[in-house]
């Protein structure tokens, strides 16, 4: 019995085929200082303050077919100031209110440690924790991503020399933190408006 020929010329189909092989393509997102305003170690949810704009961008590149994933560094586990635990209860917190905006995040990478307290590194290696790539290049690995075309937003040198050291093709800068120019690829950007405006344009 013959059945694909005429599924296999709609043209939706093929446009479907073709996004199917294309590969994977993320907005990286640092959390303190872009996700949320920078109050310095928080844990609380009461404190989880958020950026204006960072929703609005987040389903702007869901819609593109971009995945969402946090990047971020959370010494404060390390230095004892919360644990893992408590981390972990705002991380689904944090989720769940992205959620009821429509947003799913695909992904939140932590590193847990610091250089100060060489114990609390659970194995990932010193390359894990920003500026090192290690969680960057996890995600590539777990979600097949093309770093080429992928976007990471920071607001620090630091998540600047990652995303460089991971390949990443667009690297942002977020007006704040960082007075001082940095070394590296990046464009700094005024606000995460500016960003989604730049996903637009590109398509
Ligand atoms: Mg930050």
């Amino acid at each position: 019995m013959k059945t694909t020929p005429i599924v296999r010329q709609d043209p939706e189909f093929r446009g479907r085929e073709l996004s199917v092989n294309k590969p994977a393509r993320a907005v990286f997102l640092d959390r303190d200082g872009v996700v949320n305003e920078e109050v310095g170690y928080l844990v609380h949810s009461c404190d989880m303050r958020f950026m204006r704009g960072i929703f609005p961008l987040c389903q702007t590149a869901q819609q593109q077919g971009y995945k969402l994933i946090i990047i971020t560094n959370q010494s404060g586990i390390a230095r004892g100031y919360y644990t893992e635990e408590q981390y972990q209860e705002l991380t689904a917190w944090m989720r769940e209110r992205f959620l009821r905006e429509g947003v799913t995040l695909d992904a939140v990478y932590h590193a847990p440690d610091h250089p100060d307290y060489p114990a609390s590194d659970p194995g990932h290696g010193s390359d894990w924790r920003k500026p090192g790539p290690g969680m960057l290049l996890e995600a590539q690995r777990v979600f097949g991503l093309d770093m080429a075309v992928s976007v990471f937003v920071g607001d620090k040198c630091t998540d600047v020399k990652a995303g460089n050291a991971a390949g990443v093709g667009k690297m942002f800068l977020i007006k704040g933190v960082e007075t001082q120019d940095c070394d590296g690829q990046y464009e700094r950007m005024q606000d995460l408006a500016a960003v989604e405006r730049w996903l637009t344009e590109r398509g």
